[in-house]
């Protein structure tokens, strides 16, 4: 494990969002072109933008600019990147809540939410059929609850971790749920979580007080803004930021997100491990203003001005959003994505090929199976990965050693990445999918210059091809 630099616990919530400031950013008018473009050279090459700096690039509104815009983030995933795709699902343990945000099936004045937290023997189920069909990533969501504390959060985890179905196991558990104390953020990550993911929603202060109800634990804006500062004085050295699309102007929480980013990086001398963005979605009981909701194209310009802002951070789409415009935008620097993803609370095995609105917190745009996702994926030229070795062996801010350590992924991410799909491709894909993925196999091993990495990795292709051994990673 990395150990984090010695530092005394503060008293107070560090703010750093200065509201004035990043309004008065966005308001400086049209950007001089020649500035934009070293910007965007900037991020090529791989170095962090400041807020300042990326409120240039959210101020382009020129279509040749935006156009370039979009390029650099191609770019940046093509060459840095390359063409791995991380998956995962989430599987939400239960939709008590005590909040009442404006945006949320789960908030407790919605009468119409059907209420339930899984059982042991539930949990259990769920987890069967996400191992079921190939899931090795879950991210764990709950509402934020008394009865939904660190240790209810931790005992959740170490279930899900102790279930081995056949050749299926989960190796890596992520956590989206309320801000805890130190205490609490020190017993869920005594639990071996994966990274703990918490929304901001939104970074502008009355927006989040219209939205957020005084009074509720929610409410308190300051202790959201500072829950991932004592996550990470507390060990949880991978954390995951996000904002909620659609409540208040996306450039402000683009500076939002970044300053936050920033924040972190700063204070802990690690950012971030993923940012999240995730799109305002129908909801059951939900009637909501619309005037801030993002259309496609801005919200294409979120991503690839993330992507070159903030080039050591992982950027994970959800399956909130439609299959066309996820194939579209994974090109963009994308590097996790959710798919076979089912939200209603025993949504794996229950609900079948329909959306249960009044089982789930909001309505998924892609419920597509884990398989055709895999498969479109592959067709597109992008490897799956259910890749966690860096995590496993300590390797935190992986994602900042893929970017900035030269050769780290040829040596590692891009072996692990093939030998967890041909685990995928063995033990539970279809026949057209396993065909379409043998054959982007051996294209990438093409790639590989002959010598011992090489011949380790296809020893080890070929020992999950003809054995029950797993989880040959480096
Ligand atoms: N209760 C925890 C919390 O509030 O932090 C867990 C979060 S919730 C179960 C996961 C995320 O879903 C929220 O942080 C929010 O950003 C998002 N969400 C809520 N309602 C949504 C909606 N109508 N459309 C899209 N995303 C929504
Ligand atoms: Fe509860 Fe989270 Fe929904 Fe807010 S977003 S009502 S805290 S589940």
């Amino acid at each position: 494990m990395k150990t984090l630099p010695n530092m005394t616990l503060r008293d107070e919530a560090v703010d750093f969002i200065d509201d004035a400031f990043l309004e008065s950013l966005l308001q400086a008018g049209p950007p001089d072109p020649g500035e934009f473009r070293e910007l965007l050279a900037k991020g090529l090459s791989k170095e962090a933008l400041s807020v300042k700096e990326t409120a240039v690039l959210l101020r382009a509104d020129d279509p040749e600019l935006v156009e370039e815009l979009f390029q650099a983030a191609r770019d940046l995933k093509n060459r840095v990147y390359g063409n791995r795709i991380v998956l995962f699902a989430p599987l939400y343990i239960g939709n008590d809540c005590v909040n009442d945000c404006l945006y949320c099936a789960f908030r407790v004045s919605n009468s119409e939410a059907v209420r339930r937290t899984l059982r042991d023997e539930e949990l259990y189920q769920q987890v069967e059929a996400l191992q079921n069909v190939g899931h090795k990533r879950l991210i764990l969501v709950f509402g934020e609850h008394p009865n939904y504390d660190a240790e209810f959060i931790a005992r959740c985890v170490r279930s899900v971790y102790d279930i081995k179905i056949g050749r299926g196991e989960i190796r890596r558990v992520n956590i989206n749920a309320a801000p805890l104390d130190h205490e609490g953020f020190r017993v869920v990550h005594e639990a071996g979580i994966g990274t703990y993911q918490i929304f901001q929603e939104t970074y502008h202060r009355e927006t989040y007080a219209k939205y957020h109800p005084r009074g509720t634990r929610k409410g308190d804006f300051l202790y959201r803004l500072d829950s991932l500062d004592r996550a990470m004085e507390s060990g949880c050295d991978d954390v995951g930021l996000g904002a909620l699309f659609g409540l208040y102007d996306w450039r402000f929480e683009v500076l939002g997100l970044v300053s936050h980013a920033l924040h972190l990086q700063d204070r802990f001398r690690c950012g971030p491990h993923t940012i999240s963005f995730p799109r305002l979605r129908p909801a059951c009981g939900v009637n909501l203003d619309e005037t801030h909701l993002v259309n496609d194209l801005d919200f294409k310009r979120v991503i690839a001005t993330l992507r070159v802002a903030v080039p050591y951070t992982g950027l994970i789409l959800t399956a909130r959003e439609e299959p066309s415009l996820r194939r579209d935008v994974m090109a963009f620097g994308v590097s996790q994505i959710d798919a076979g993803s089912r939200i209603e609370i025993g949504g794996y095995t229950e609900v079948g090929d329909a959306q249960v609105m009044d089982r789930e917190q909001f309505q998924l745009g892609d419920i597509r199976p884990l398989d055709v996702v895999v498969r479109e994926l592959l067709t597109d030229g992008y490897v799956p990965s259910w890749c966690t070795a860096c995590y496993r062996l300590g390797r935190t801010g992986e994602h900042f050693m893929e970017f900035a350590i030269p050769g780290f992924i040829k040596r590692y991410c891009t072996p692990n990445a093939l030998t967890t799909l041909k685990e995928y491709l063995v033990d539970y894909a279809s026949n057209e999918t396993r065909a379409a993925g043998d054959a982007r196999i051996r294209d990438e091993l093409a790639k590989i210059p002959d010598g011992e990495m090489k011949s380790k990795l296809i020893e080890r292709l070929n020992t999950i091809e003809q054995s029950d051994r797993r989880d040959l990673y480096v």
